[in-house]
């Protein structure tokens, strides 16, 4: 218990920097060096004020000094983080590996990529240039690691090679299908956001995972259309982002890729 209590206090507080990164990155702003101002009045927030969730609940989610109105962004984004983070240590085997680091890592910015094409409609790059920068950076550890320790280089370098282009091979299938349907929709459907997007889920996913995370995205995405054409929040052809529902596909394939498939499966399968 109090372990997952630890993680879930990490997670607000990681929640909190994604905030920042939620807030700066789409303006190209640094996401160091200077402290978060208000909104309102500019004046710099002092450090009572910067405690995830517990600061908007005693402030009554207003400015101490101007009574500005906070985004209730700041207090969601926090609580959603430590949840998901929590979820996915907990269904993880109780090991830190580079490799759970990695998933955290990826779903920690999918979190930011979907907030930011929920407000904006647009993916930056700068995160997806992240995310390839920290696949190209562990894909290099690993093959360091490896030679290192086996002081033999020929077939080490083979077996690192093999995992590393599947990922290439089915982020490029993955990168390629989306591009395949901006072509076919005229840009009006997905944008390049997306194609990086899904490029990149084939960086961190296997194939098979990339698969079921892109199919359930769609999925997700057509329930969530529908019900937002029902509640006459959206006319038909309105644009909707589709990077949250990629985000969570890859979320839920990472986690349940396999029992996805199971239920899909026992669904459909005709007995
Ligand atoms: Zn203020």
């Amino acid at each position: 218990m109090l372990y997952y209590f630890i993680v879930g206090v990490l997670g607000l507080a990681i929640g909190s920097f994604l905030n920042v990164v939620i807030d700066r990155i789409p303006n190209g702003k640094t996401i160091f060096i200077d402290r978060s101002k208000c909104d309102y009045c500019k004046e710099e927030l002092r450090w009572y004020e910067l405690v995830p969730v517990l600061s908007y609940v005693i402030q009554n989610g207003k400015c101490m000094r101007c009574e500005g109105k906070l985004s209730y962004q700041y207090p969601l984004v926090e609580l959603l983080t430590a949840i998901i983070l929590v979820t996915v240590v907990y269904f993880s085997p109780l090991v830190i590996t580079l490799e759970l680091i990695i998933s955290i890592i990826f779903i920690l910015t999918l979190i930011a990529v979907t907030i930011i094409d929920l407000k904006l409609l647009i993916i930056p790059d700068q995160l997806m240039y992240f995310l390839f920068f920290v696949f190209v950076l562990v894909s290099s550890i690993t093959l360091g690691w490896d030679v290192f320790n086996s002081g033999f280089f020929g077939d080490v370098i083979l077996q690192w090679a093999g995992p590393v282009v599947n990922h290439l091979v089915s982020a490029s299938i993955a990168g390629g299908f989306f591009y395949a349907l901006v072509l076919l929709t005229k840009g009006k459907g997905m944008g390049g956001g997306d194609v990086k997007l899904a490029y990149i889920m084939g960086l961190f996913l296997t194939g098979t995972q990339t698969l079921v995370a892109i199919y359930a995205a769609f999925i997700i995405g057509a329930v969530v259309g529908l019900v937002l054409l029902a509640m006459r929040r959206k006319k038909f052809g309105q644009v909707v982002p589709f990077g949250p529902f990629l985000s969570i596909g890859a979320l839920l394939s990472l986690l349940w890729a396999q029992d996805l498939i199971d239920l899909y499966l026992t669904v459909f399968t005709v007995r």
